[in-house]
């Protein structure tokens, strides 16, 4: 379709960006959102605690269990899932599509359960994966961060390893090999994904 297409007209485009733990989905994502302002980042729910310096509001809106599931009841999940067989995770779809809606283009940073029911209900987004220069570098960066303990890390590598294995499933791959180069990759992407429509 051409920019001009009146089904199309004015409404933004949905960029899905996953990829394993720790391969700098959010290093990446925070130089997107400084250097390319124009798009809006959905912020997603979870039951999970959050981290030392984590806002609620900002980086997730943190809820208990049951208010998850209310709101899983209630429709009101864009896609939702349990990552890494710890906690709740979902996109709440009200932000998303009014964004859309207003013409402006909107980033979700989801895992692949996430990505693949996105793909179902909203196919003409763009499905970026982000994969780590190597394995052995995915590790490494796991460990050096700290943030888990042994038996997290243990779940959060098997969780990356089917991840990796299923990115053949995305639109486009983007190799983290640099944080200022796979940004722009990915911007250049965004941006491309917009010319063409
Ligand atoms: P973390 O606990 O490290 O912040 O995130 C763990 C994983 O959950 C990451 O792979 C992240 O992409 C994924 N995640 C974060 N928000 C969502 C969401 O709304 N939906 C889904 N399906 N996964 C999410």
């Amino acid at each position: 379709p051409t920019p001009h297409d009146a089904t199309d007209r004015g409404r933004g485009r949905l960029i899905v960006l996953a990829g394993p733990t720790a391969v700098g989905k959010g290093t990446i994502a925070e130089y997107v959102r400084t250097h390319f302002p124009a798009v809006w980042f959905s912020v997603s729910m979870t039951t999970r605690r959050p981290r030392p310096g984590e806002v609620d509001g900002v980086h997730y809106h943190f809820v208990e269990d049951h208010e998850f599931d209310r709101l899983v009841e209630a429709g009101q999940f864009l896609e939702h899932a349990v990552v890494h067989g710890a906690a709740k995770y979902g996109t709440p779809r009200g932000p998303v599509e009014r964004v859309i809606s207003s013409g402006r283009d909107a980033l979700l940073e989801i895992d692949l359960q996430g990505a693949r029911q996105v793909r179902e209900t909203w196919p003409d987004a763009l499905f970026v994966f982000l994969a780590p220069p190597s394995w052995d570098e995915l590790v490494r960066r796991l460990v050096g961060r700290g943030t888990e303990g042994e038996a997290e890390r243990e779940r959060r590598l098997a969780t990356a390893r089917a991840e990796l294995a299923a990115q053949s499933e995305f639109d486009e791959v983007v190799v983290n090999d640099d944080v200022r180069r796979a940004s722009e990759e990915l911007v250049s992407l965004m941006r491309s994904g917009r010319a063409d429509r």
